[in-house]
């Protein structure tokens, strides 16, 4: 059994979807990002009904087992994005994500602490991204925002982590994303990310949708990783999500 937690169902096809499948893959957490900069706040809240519902759906005709995350993504804010918070706030979740930082401007570090806020006070687990520019300066700023409000380490993965931002990461208790995938991480590079700071908070991913559609990179690796495998490619995501 393997967990793939960050995939975007939305950028694939149901072929995909049963693709990840026949490789080992039997749960996802499936992550709300709307790719152009919507208009509308009720854009977004409409694709977090269409993930939890009819993506869901899909992912149960591949035989997956599909954790829906929802949130504003830093690429993706709305005008009046204080509809999509409150929306948000008057439901119930089991992720969010992805939400975090891109280029950390005001509007950015508002919607991302509003987020945080309302993890705490409903005890959701939170993907963070990090962006691919200036990934280790928008880290540190993360891990500020993060520490002025006390977020609990337990409740975040900081994803996309790599070799610019590991050594931010790895000596604090949340939990460490790395993603594998062209333009992030090769197999053998995160391979040597866990064998050098060890299996206990590091999760793989794919971060397989809209982008670079290889989906079987945490099969893959898992391969690699050997007797590391069980908690990096499954068992550290089902704490996390508690799935
Ligand atoms: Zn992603």
């Amino acid at each position: 059994m393997l967990f793939d937690p960050h995939v975007h169902t939305e950028g694939l096809g149901l072929s995909d979807l049963k693709k990840m499948r026949e490789c080992g893959i039997t749960h996802i957490c499936d992550l709300y990002f709307y790719p152009i900069k919507p208009l509308f706040p009720q854009t977004l809240i409409d694709g977090f009904r269409k993930l939890r519902e009819f993506e869901k759906f899909r992912c149960s005709l591949a035989d997956l087992k599909m954790i829906p995350a929802v949130g504003i993504h830093p690429r993706s804010i709305p005008p009046d994005y204080a509809t999509v918070l409150n929306f948000l706030g008057s439901n119930d979740w089991d992720a969010f994500g992805e939400i975090g930082l891109e280029i950390a401007s005001k509007e950015e570090i508002d919607v991302f602490e509003k987020q945080l806020k309302l993890a705490m006070e409903k005890d959701v687990p939170c993907i963070i991204h990090t962006p691919g520019k200036n990934k280790r300066e928008i880290t540190i700023k993360t891990l500020e925002i993060l520490d002025k409000l006390n977020f609990p380490e337990e409740l975040a993965v900081i994803d996309h982590v790599n070799f610019e931002n590991l050594d931010l990461v790895a000596k604090r208790g949340f939990w460490i994303g790395l993603t594998v995938q062209e333009g992030k991480l090769t197999k053998e590079e995160a391979v040597g990310i866990v064998e050098e700071i060890g299996e206990v908070k590091c999760i793989l991913n794919s971060d397989a949708g809209f982008g670079n559609n290889v989906l079987t990179t945490v099969a893959e690796t898992a391969k690699l990783l050997g007797d590391k495998a069980k908690k990096v490619c499954f068992e550290n995501a089902k704490k996390f999500l508690r799935v």
